[in-house]
C-alpha cells in the first residue's frame, strides 16, 4: 500500500516540478504592493498565513527563497534541515490540516517526501501558487512610516525594494544551527545535524552524535547500518516515547481523558516505563525534570539499538584532542566524524531585533505572534508544543487574518484585542515548569495555547 503512495508520489513530483518551473518563469513582478501584505516563507506556517489571508480577502504576495512550497519538508530547499530517513515525528492525524486530511492510504508517520507533496497539494487545492514568488529571498524588512520596506533578491530579477502595507513573517525556527563551543580541537570531520543528508555519509566511519533530541536520535540510528561505530553523547536525561502504544500512534492515545497535570505526568511516565523501560538502564542519565517539561523524544529504535549493543551512550563532552574525545566521566574514544545535533537558534536575519520586541532568547510577542504596538507585522510558526500540528499553525494565521480584517471593519473585539496585545502575556505554560533552554523559549502548552488563540479568533466578528 505504502509503495503505491511512493510510486504515485515520484511521478506526481516530476510533473509538479515542471509545471511550477514553467509558472515561475512567466511570473510577473509584484505590483500594487502598498495595498498588500508580504508573506515570508512557504512552509506550513507561510501556507497557513496565505490561506487565512485569502479567506478573509486580504491581498498579499508570498515570497519563498526555495523553489516550491513545503518549507523544510522540501529537501531541495536551500534551508531544509531534512535528511533522507526523516519522517513525521507526530502522527498524521495529529499533524494534518483539519480541512485537508492526508490521504487515507498514507502511513501513520509519513516520510518527508510525502509531506513535501502534501504541502504542494495543499497549495494547489487552495490556489496559492498565483500569489507566490519562488527563488525570492527577503534580504531586509524595515519600517517606513506606517508601512514596511521589503527588499527582495531573485537570481534573474536582481534585488528590488517594495513598499508593503504589512508583513507576515513565517521563516521557520530551524534554520540557524546552534554550535556550542568545546575545549580543544577535533581534527576529524565535524558537521551540524542541519548539514546531514544521508546515512551513506557514515560508511566505515567511527561516528559520535552529540545531543539526543529527535534529530540526534534519528541520526545515530541511521549511523548503525553504515558506521564502523555509532555513539551518542548526552548531558541530560530524556523521556523516550515510542511511536506506537497498544498498536496505535502514541500521540493519538489518551486524548479524550484529561488528567490533571501532575497526575498526567506520573501516569504517562509509568506507561512509558512499561513500554520502553527505564532509560537509565540503557546508560542515559536520569532526567532532572518531570515528563513534558521538555519536548519529548519520539523514537522507538534508539533504545532497541542500544539494547543490541549497536549504539553506546557516552557522557557529556569534556574536551577534544585530535580524533580523541574525552568525556566527563574520564572515558575517551576515537572518532572520525562528529555530528552536532545541538539544535537551532531563533533567527530573523532580515529584520532588526528592535522591530520584533526581542527580550532575552526570543522576540516577546503576544501569543508568540503579535507585536505590542504594530498592527501590521506578525510572526507565524514561532511556537513549539508537542502535537501542535499544522492545524495549530493555521489557527495562529486565522487569528492574524481576522485581526487585520476586524480592525479594518472597526470590530469591537478586534479593538479589545489590540489593547490586550500591548499588555502582559497570558500564561501559556499550562502549569508545566519548562526547562530553561533556548529552544524552550517559544514552547507552549498545546491545549492552553490553542484554546486562547481560537477563542480570540472566534470573538472577532467579520459579518458587518
Ligand atoms: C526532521 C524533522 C522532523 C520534524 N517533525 C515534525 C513533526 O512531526 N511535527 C511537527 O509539528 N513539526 C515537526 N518538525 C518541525 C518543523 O519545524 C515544522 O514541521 C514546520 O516545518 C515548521 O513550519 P514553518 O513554516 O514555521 O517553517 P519551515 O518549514 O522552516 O519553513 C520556512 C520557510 O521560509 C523560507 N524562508 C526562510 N527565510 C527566508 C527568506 N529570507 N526569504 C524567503 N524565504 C525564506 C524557507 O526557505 C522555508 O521554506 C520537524 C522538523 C525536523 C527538522
Amino acid at each position: 500500500m505504502f509503495q503505491t503512495v511512493t510510486d504515485t508520489l515520484n511521478k506526481e513530483n516530476s510533473k509538479i516540478d515542471d509545471t511550477m518551473k514553467a509558472a515561475n518563469k512567466h511570473q510577473k513582478e509584484p505590483s500594487n504592493t502598498e495595498q498588500k501584505y508580504a508573506v515570508i516563507g512557504a512552509g506550513p506556517a507561510g501556507l497557513s498565513g496565505a490561506k487565512a489571508l485569502k479567506e478573509v480577502g486580504i491581498e498579499f504576495d508570498g515570497f519563498e527563497m526555495g523553489s516550491d512550497f513545503g518549507g523544510l519538508w522540501n529537501i531541495k530547499n536551500p534551508l531544509s534541515t531534512m535528511y533522507e530517513s526523516a519522517h513525521l515525528i507526530s502522527s498524521k492525524t495529529t499533524t494534518e490540516f483539519k480541512d485537508f486530511p492526508m490521504p487515507e492510504n498514507a502511513p501513520d508517520y509519513p516520510s518527508h517526501k510525502l509531506m513535501a507533496k502534501y504541502f504542494i497539494d495543499y497549495a494547489k487545492n487552495f490556489k496559492l501558487y498565483d500569489q507566490y514568488y519562488f527563488h525570492s529571498k527577503i534580504e531586509s524588512v524595515e519600517k517606513q512610516g506606517e508601512q514596511w520596506k521589503v527588499k527582495v533578491s531573485h537570481p534573474e530579477r536582481g534585488t528590488k525594494t517594495y513598499i508593503y502595507k504589512g508583513v507576515v513573517i513565517a521563516n521557520g525556527t530551524l534554520a540557524k544551527p546552534n554550535i556550542p563551543s568545546f575545549k580543544g580541537e577535533f581534527t576529524g570531520q565535524i558537521i551540524h545535524s542541519s548539514e546531514y543528508k544521508k546515512a551513506a555519509s557514515f560508511e566505515g566511519k567511527r561516528v559520535l552524535v552529540i545531543g539526543a533530541g529527535n534529530s540526534g536520535c534519528d541520526i545515530v540510528v541511521d549511523a548503525v547500518h553504515h558506521a564502523q561505530k555509532a555513539d551518542i553523547s548526552v548531558r541530560r536525561g530524556y523521556y523516550f516515547v515510542p511511536k506506537y502504544v497498544f498498536g496505535k500512534p502514541s500521540d493519538t492515545i489518551g486524548g479524550k481523558i484529561k488528567l490533571p497535570r501532575s497526575l498526567k505526568q506520573k501516569f504517562d511516565n509509568m506507561l512509558l516505563k512499561w513500554f520502553t523501560g527505564d532509560p537509565e538502564r540503557f546508560g542515559f542519565p536520569k532526567p532532572k525534570y518531570k515528563m513534558y517539561e521538555s519536548h519529548p523524544v519520539v523514537n522507538t529504535l534508539i533504545l532497541h539499538h542500544i539494547g543490541q549493543g549497536d549504539i553506546e551512550v557516552q557522557k557529556d563532552i569534556d574536551r577534544f584532542e585530535g580524533k580523541t574525545v574525552h568525556f566527563k566521566d574520564g572515558k575517551s574514544a576515537q572518532y572520525d566524524m562528529i555530528v552536532l545535533a545541538t539544535g537551532y537558534k531563533l533567527d530573523f536575519p532580515f529584520i532588526d531585533k528592535k522591530y520584533l520586541n526581542w527580550s532575552g532568547m526570543a522576540p516577546d510577542l503576544y501569543l508568540k505572534i503579535f507585536h505590542p504596538e504594530y498592527d501590521n507585522l506578525f510572526v507565524l510558526g514561532m511556537v513549539e508544543a508537542a502535537g501542535l500540528g499544522w492545524e495549530g499553525r493555521y489557527e495562529q494565521a486565522k487569528l492574524v487574518a481576522r485581526y487585520i480584517k476586524g480592525l479594518e471593519l472597526n470590530d469591537t473585539a478586534a479593538k479589545v484585542f489590540k489593547k490586550k496585545k500591548s499588555g502582559p502575556q497570558p500564561d501559556l505554560s499550562g502549569g508545566y515548569n519548562y526547562l530553561q533552554l533556548e529552544r524552550m523559549s517559544f514552547y507552549v502548552h498545546k491545549d492552553t495555547y490553542r484554546g486562547l488563540v481560537t477563542k480570540e479568533a472566534k470573538a472577532i466578528n467579520l459579518k458587518k
